[in-house]
């Protein structure tokens, strides 16, 4: 069916689910990063793009926060880029795993593939994987560049996150060993796990996060810049695999309570991709158990309500003036 909606409508359900969300006291900051259990647990932003290059943005969405694991959705573009689809399938996975993002259990229990890109183990796999091996800055350049490229700016490193992040991160160094023994890390194993803990230091704003997923959206043309960011045969896989596994093992749950495919972070950002129409973006740092945004799951959810929107809806949507 064709569903018509006015920007001005589109606007007012951002703002109903910004004012519907602010207030839920649900939830706490994460505490296994120090740097991201101090971040000031009232900020709350929410930021829409639709593909046309329209942009909407209410409370906090020019704050840098931690990109955390949001950052692995664009690697695994990356990773698509340079090896295609079929490569990452064939070197990684796009499984989801049903526990939770940092689990060793999940390799063990698969000990063939890492899965999927979208968790921390075929996320370090995936970071093995960006060309050219062997240069730890030039492998640094391509991320950091295919991240601006799909934002329409760059991202920018939070130094003391990374410090916080690289002195603690004891289980993501046992997940890596464990791969290289799967023969499943493709470069040096300290250098893949550094850039995979680097990108996810990197600070980013809502509004960036809602031009990436609008690129995606918009089947890999990032519509504020215009650039060709990657091929549209890209688009699909990579909303693959955000939609069968983007908020770990409560992500069946979310797809089908809230309509739209969308990957979380532990810095409390959330990028929600609806194809052919939008993207959108929530970061709000208290976490529930699984380790995904409450305040943002809440307003992307009432925003996909108010609107009657979802991915399986099977709906043709026209959003105009
Ligand atoms: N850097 C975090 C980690 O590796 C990212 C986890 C997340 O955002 N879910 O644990």
């Amino acid at each position: 069916m064709d569903k018509t909606i006015s920007i001005a409508r589109v606007r007012q359900a951002a703002r109903d689910a910004y004012d519907a969300a602010k207030n839920l006291s649900g939830g706490a900051n994460a505490n296994y990063i120090p740097y991201l259990a101090n971040i000031d647990s009232d900020l709350f932003g929410l930021s829409v793009t639709l593909v046309d290059g329209t942009s909407i943005s209410i409370g906090d969405t020019s704050y840098k926060f931690g990109i955390e694991s949001v950052s692995k959705v664009p690697t695994a573009i990356l990773a698509m880029i340079q090896h295609s689809p079929e490569g990452v399938l064939e070197k990684i996975g796009a499984d989801a795993t049903g526990l939770p993002f940092n689990s060793i259990f999940a390799i063990l229990l698969e000990n063939d593939h890492p899965s999927t890109p979208l968790v921390n183990a075929g996320a370090i796999s995936a970071c093995s994987m960006i060309e050219p091996k062997g240069d730890s800055d030039a492998k640094w350049k391509a991320i950091t560049d295919n991240i601006a490229a799909l934002c329409g700016s760059a991202p920018e490193l939070i130094d003391e996150l990374y410090k916080s992040e690289s002195s603690t991160n004891f289980n993501n160094r046992a997940i890596a060993w464990l791969l290289k023994n799967y023969s499943r890390i493709y470069d040096d194993v300290d250098m893949s796990l550094d850039l995979y803990t680097r990108q996810c230091s990197l600070g980013i704003t809502s509004d960036q996060l809602a031009v990436m997923a609008a690129t995606i959206a918009n089947g890999g043309l990032n519509p504020l810049t215009k650039t060709r960011v990657f091929d549209p045969e890209i688009a699909p896989k990579i909303t693959t695999l955000i939609a069968t596994v983007g908020f770990y093992q409560n992500t069946g749950d979310w797809l089908y309570t809230s309509g739209i495919p969308a990957k979380s972070g532990v810095g409390g950002g959330v990028l929600g991709v609806l194809p052919g129409v939008l993207g959108i973006a929530a970061f709000a740092p208290p976490l529930d158990g699984a380790g995904n945004s409450v305040k943002a799951q809440a307003a992307v959810k009432a925003f996909m309500q108010s609107l009657g929107l979802g991915i399986m809806n099977g709906d043709r949507v026209i959003i105009q003036n």
